[in-house]
């Protein structure tokens, strides 16, 4: 039996009640919200993509068991010692060519096809919003699908580099980085630019697979709030966000819960254009 989450402050009671069995009274709100919201964003985290093989860093898992985040994910790490710190990129680089998109990540990716959703704001990496056929996404911590040189920042496809000798090297003998943020370096620019007007002019936020201790993304939600936006949070436990930020929390797997409100959201626009 799942743990039911009540939210006193806005007298919300929610969550799974039992496998598979979700309270069809909430689920029927949340397909409300979404349909008639101004705009709605999702704000994804690693959560969402654990149910494609991908570990977040807190479950149990085999990859952060092996290699401590905090000892390989900071830049000043991988400028120590790029060939120790390629070691765990290369086995996550076979991982993530693995992976393929779970229910959840198509399930965001119809809501934005059915002009239900303005945009996926992720902290991962590991493209599999886009995989899924969502086109507008902010890589909020950049991607793993390029290399930049760490000296001429030229880009490569991850692809088409080698990984047979450690670690990968620019034209220019420049050591190549995957194109995301290492702990300790900045946000992409455009991408913060970018998430924080869609946070700030939003109806409904959908947070979902995010622990939202990351700073700054875990600022993202209050932003929104602050703004007005209703956040309807999807994880399988309680977070920062749960008891002041989030008005509404859905305890569960993300494929299932948001294949579920993105089917009756289907499902209630169907119905009513036949109706017309
Ligand atoms: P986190 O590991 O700190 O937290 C993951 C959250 O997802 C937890 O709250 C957990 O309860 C929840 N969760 C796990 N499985 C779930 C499921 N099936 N359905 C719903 N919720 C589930 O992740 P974070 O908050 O994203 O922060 C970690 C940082 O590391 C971020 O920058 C993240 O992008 C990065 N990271 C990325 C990937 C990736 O690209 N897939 C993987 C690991 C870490």
């Amino acid at each position: 039996m799942r743990k039911r989450v009540t939210l006193v402050k806005y007298g919300i009671s929610s969550g799974f009640r039992g496998e598979g069995e979700m309270d069809e009274d909430l689920l029927q709100k949340t397909v409300e919200i979404v349909r008639r919201a101004k705009r709605v964003v999702a704000f994804t985290g690693a959560g969402i993509s654990v149910e494609s093989g991908i570990p977040d860093f807190r479950g149990p898992s085999g990859l952060w068991e092996k290699f401590d985040p905090m000892e390989y994910a900071t830049i000043e790490a991988f400028q120590a010692n790029p060939k120790k710190v390629w070691g765990m990129l290369k086995e996550m680089a076979q991982l993530l060519d693995r992976s393929r998109p779970n229910a959840a990540h198509r399930a965001l990716a119809h809501l934005e096809e059915m002009g239900l959703l303005s945009s996926v704001i992720t902290q991962n990496i590991d493209d599999l919003h886009r995989e899924a056929g969502s086109r507008r996404v902010i890589e909020f911590h950049g991607t793993s699908r390029n290399l930049v040189c760490m000296i001429c920042g030229r880009i490569y496809d991850r692809r088409a580099v080698t990984l047979d000798t450690l670690p990968p090297r620019c034209a220019c003998s420049g050591v190549l980085k995957p194109n995301f943020v290492f702990f300790g370096e900045p946000i992409p620019w455009g991408a913060h630019l970018e998430a924080k007007e869609e946070a700030g002019r939003c109806g409904v936020m959908l947070v979902i697979g995010t622990s939202a201790v990351v700073s700054p993304a875990c600022d993202l939600p209050v932003l929104a709030k602050k703004q007005g936006a209703v956040i309807v949070e999807i994880n399988l436990e309680e977070t920062q966000l749960t008891r002041y930020i989030s008005n509404w929390i859905l305890t569960g797997p993300a494929s299932e819960i948001l294949s579920r409100i993105v089917g009756a959201v289907s499902e209630a626009i169907h119905c009513r254009s036949q109706a017309v």
